[in-house]
């Protein structure tokens, strides 16, 4: 019985963490929406794919947000001035962010 509960549970988390992974940033009036990591998002807003999508925004041809939610996405492993991890989030095969991955 027990064994049904963990599965149960592991399974809603999973769902959960899926969700959380398919936010985009678009600002209210662009048609493109971008992930975190863009440089151009910009001050855009959150909002998840599926709510972009409504709306009629469509994917930005630099960040390709749509590819970007096919991979698994990690926390950059690259360091900031002051010698902290750095916070963005990536797929990028270098685990690092658009600051941090060589050219
Ligand atoms: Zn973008
Ligand atoms: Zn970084």
């Amino acid at each position: 019985m027990k064994k049904i509960i963990l599965i149960t549970g592991f399974l809603c988390f999973g769902l959960v963490a899926k969700g959380f992974s398919q936010t985009v940033y678009s600002a209210a009036k662009g048609e493109k929406y971008h992930t975190a990591d863009c440089k151009l998002s910009g001050d855009a807003d959150s909002m998840t794919l599926a709510a972009a999508k409504k709306a009629g925004k469509s994917g930005c041809g630099v960040c390709k947000p749509d590819d970007h939610f096919k991979d698994k996405v990690v926390r950059c492993k690259g360091k900031t001035a002051d010698g902290t991890r750095c916070k963005r989030m990536t797929s990028s095969k270098e685990q690092k962010c658009y600051q941090h991955k060589s050219p």
